[in-house]
């Protein structure tokens, strides 16, 4: 079983889009919230060049950036099909017009790529149309972004008052993710396909000038101490970018990792395994049904844990951190815990799911 965890975003903007910090600024914040790796992705631009680890002042505390881009087709309206490509070393955002030659493109080139916001938000307060995913056609896409906490924040505003009231205190509103994410991401795994799920912030950072009112909104180390990804790798970061990078990489194709929203708890330490008769598996894997596969699960405080098959929940704990299931059936199989906070069940952690076949 891997030892270590490493905490990540993979979904954040610098004005070389429509951010407002550069990559130093960005790469600060994620020092102080805890982070040890971002993805920086930047609308329809790759920027290269960015030094990979930043240091806090006293060098005590390091953060690994690397950067990838959010890929659309400029050209469609409404906006739609935003996708996140990671990893490919090259620039893409010309294969934007076609979105299955840019997903081609990205495996080509050795990368992996994650529908960003699948199911948006709407909201007329602010004149935002959703930024959906549209084309379930294509083939090759490696994951769905599962929850975006900048996104759900759009579900919020309704009213000038809940404008405000949640963007001074996004907490009290923040619940989890869209439940039509999580029904497309089971409908697709249990088609057959592997589809990883990852957590992010969309941070942009972006001032406001409102309702008589200016200020930074979500600022970058606010989000990065909410929704977050872990990954679960074999070893450590060691600071030598070929090798942190790969396992990076790695961790996040596989799946072995879950989304955790650190603001109701800390959610590292969570954990989800299987174990059959001829082995182990964690988040991401495949494992045989054989005899009969024991599924344990450990969360990092007292919630609501529910385990979920298919996309049904099939067993459940009330106030406990453990749950163990023996599964007689083969499919798919991910984990959900909610946790009370703020006087409201909160969505708090979300597994990749393990494949029983
Ligand atoms: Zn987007
Ligand atoms: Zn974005």
């Amino acid at each position: 079983m891997p030892l270590h965890e490493l905490l990540g975003n993979q979904h954040m903007h610098t004005p070389y889009s429509d951010g407002e910090g550069y990559h130093a600024e960005i790469a600060q914040a994620a020092i102080n919230a805890g982070l040890d790796y971002i993805i920086v992705t930047d609308h329809n631009i790759l920027v290269e060049g960015i030094a990979p680890y930043h240091f806090s002042e006293d060098k005590k505390k390091r953060v690994l950036v690397m950067t990838g881009e959010e890929v659309h087709d400029t050209s469609l309206l409404p906006q739609s099909n935003h996708l996140l490509v990671y990893n490919t070393g090259r620039e893409l955002a010309a294969c934007a017009y076609d979105t299955q030659l840019l997903i081609d493109e990205v495996n080509r080139s050795g990368g992996m790529c994650f529908c960003a916001h699948p199911f948006d938000y709407t909201s007329k307060l602010i004149d935002y149309e959703p930024i959906n995913w549209r084309r379930w056609d294509v083939k090759g896409f490696h994951g769905l972004e599962i929850w975006n906490y900048m996104s759900e924040f759009v579900r919020l505003t309704t009213t000038v008052q809940n404008a405000i009231k949640y963007a001074r205190q996004p907490d009290l509103g923040i619940a989890g993710p869209n439940p039509d994410t999580l029904k497309k991401w089971d409908e697709l795994t249990a088609s057959g396909l592997k589809i990883v799920g990852i957590g992010n912030s969309d941070a942009h950072a972006t001032k406001v000038t409102k309702f008589g009112h200016s200020a930074v909104i979500f600022p970058y180390e606010m989000l990065f101490r909410a929704v977050n990804t872990h990954l679960l790798v074999n070893e450590g970061l060691n600071g030598d970018i070929d090798h942190d990078s790969k396992l990076i990489y790695a961790a996040l194709r596989d799946g072995h990792c879950f989304i955790g929203y650190d603001h109701p708890a800390p959610t590292r330490g969570f954990r989800f395994s299987a174990q059959g008769e001829k082995g182990a598996a964690i988040m991401g894997d495949e494992i045989n049904m054989g005899a009969g596969v024991t599924l344990q699960v450990s969360v990092p405080a007292k919630a609501e844990i529910r385990l979920l098959r298919n996309g049904s929940v099939i067993a459940k704990r009330d106030a406990d951190t453990h749950l163990m299931h023996i599964a007689d059936k083969p499919g798919v199989y991910r984990l959900e815990a909610y946790i009370d906070f703020k006087g409201q069940k909160r969505g708090w952690i979300f597994s990749n799911p393990i494949y029983i076949r």
